[in-house]
């Protein structure tokens, strides 16, 4: 007969098993009565939104060099937050961080409910009962893509995504246990992110082996199904980038609401179906053989890139200028940065 899954399996697994990750209390520190700090669950858990472990590690670390508690991120400049954010993507989440960290602080530290915590800016249904049971040890159950796969297989759900997400979420909530929900919503995350992987997940290693439907009908590596997604529409844009005499760089600020809110960046860049956007002024601009491209979440870009030496008194309204010292291409958000990129290299041919 097959066994039922259980929570202590997975968390005897877990104890011997665990991520090390910079932002985790390992299971042992925790058993010896190490508290996460909430602000720091809360900090990785935004940033792992729509983005990976590997990528979130570093900006982590930093986040917490610079800006350690929450009243530390609440008193930031916006500008510093931004341009430390540069590269992570989906940056109304950087807003977000923002401004919740300005409200928990006025508030005098976090809410340790997920109804308390979905009140907040940027925090969702999954993150804030991520954050109830890290931070704090609730019975939330938490269900992100790699434990909705992890409980697809386990049961051997044939309903493709998203429609199965409820039945998911049940089976989910059945095994999440009372105590150590906190370690036990971390090892199902790492269960799926380690061993029960979407292609060739590594079942001999599987705590939770004997009990998983999926396996038993060597059907694992076919689950979850998912309804098929459109393709994504492209679009076309134009970066004109512009360097003044003495190496100042032409760049807008873009309007806090729509994509890349609040970030740096070219001018020129209304994208559609065609590359309609004038230049902001007139000058000698050459336009480059390389076009930038991205891939946003619903959407590709193709961004032409325009380039022209700047007399050094030009003024123009509504942009800015970037002094050389004070350009950090590593600031830019990802597309702005290939551009550059591109941008670069022709103006130092040239
Ligand atoms: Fe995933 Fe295999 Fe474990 Fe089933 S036995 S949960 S398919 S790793």
């Amino acid at each position: 007969m097959r066994e039922n899954a259980s929570a202590s399996d997975l968390l005897a697994w877990y104890d011997a098993n665990a991520r090390v990750l910079p932002w985790r209390i390992s299971p042992s520190d925790r058993a010896a009565g190490v508290r996460p700090d909430p602000y720091a669950v809360w900090l990785s858990e935004v940033m792992l939104q729509q983005t990976t472990v590997a990528a979130v590690k570093a900006y982590f670390t930093r986040f917490m060099l610079l800006w350690p508690t929450v009243e530390a991120l609440a008193a930031a400049q916006d500008e510093d937050v931004m341009a430390e954010w540069a590269g992570l993507g989906y940056y109304a989440r950087a807003r977000n961080l923002l401004k919740c960290a300005r409200e928990v602080s006025a508030m005098g530290g976090f809410p340790d409910t997920r109804e308390g915590l979905q009140k907040l800016p940027g925090i969702g249904p999954y993150t804030s009962a991520a954050i109830s049971a890290i931070a704090y040890d609730h019975a939330e159950t938490v269900l992100d893509g790699n434990v909705e796969r992890v409980m697809a297989r386990l049961n051997a759900v044939l309903e493709p995504l998203p429609d199965s997400k409820e039945t998911l979420r049940t089976h989910a909530a059945s095994l999440t246990p009372q105590n150590r929900a906190g370690d036990y919503a971390q090892a199902v995350m790492d269960l799926g992110a380690t061993v029960c992987t979407p292609r060739s997940p590594t079942c001999g290693l599987c705590p939770w082996r004997a009990a998983c439907m999926a396996q038993a009908q060597s059907i694992a590596e076919t689950l979850p199904r998912k309804t098929p997604k459109k393709p994504k529409p492209t679009r076309l844009g134009i970066a004109y980038i512009g360097r003044r005499a003495d190496g100042a760089w032409l760049m807008e600020r873009r309007p806090d609401k729509g994509l890349l809110g609040g970030m740096l960046g070219w001018p020129g860049a209304a994208w559609g179906e065609a590359r309609i956007a004038a230049p902001p002024l007139e000058a000698d601009w050459q336009a480059l053989n390389e076009e930038a491209r991205h891939t946003f979440t619903h959407f590709h870009l193709c961004l032409d890139v325009h380039i022209a030496d700047l007399p050094q008194d030009t003024q123009v309204s509504g942009l800015i200028f970037v002094e050389k010292h004070a350009f950090k291409p590593t600031s830019l958000p990802t597309v702005m940065r290939k551009a550059f990129d591109l941008a670069h290299g022709a103006f130092n041919q040239g």
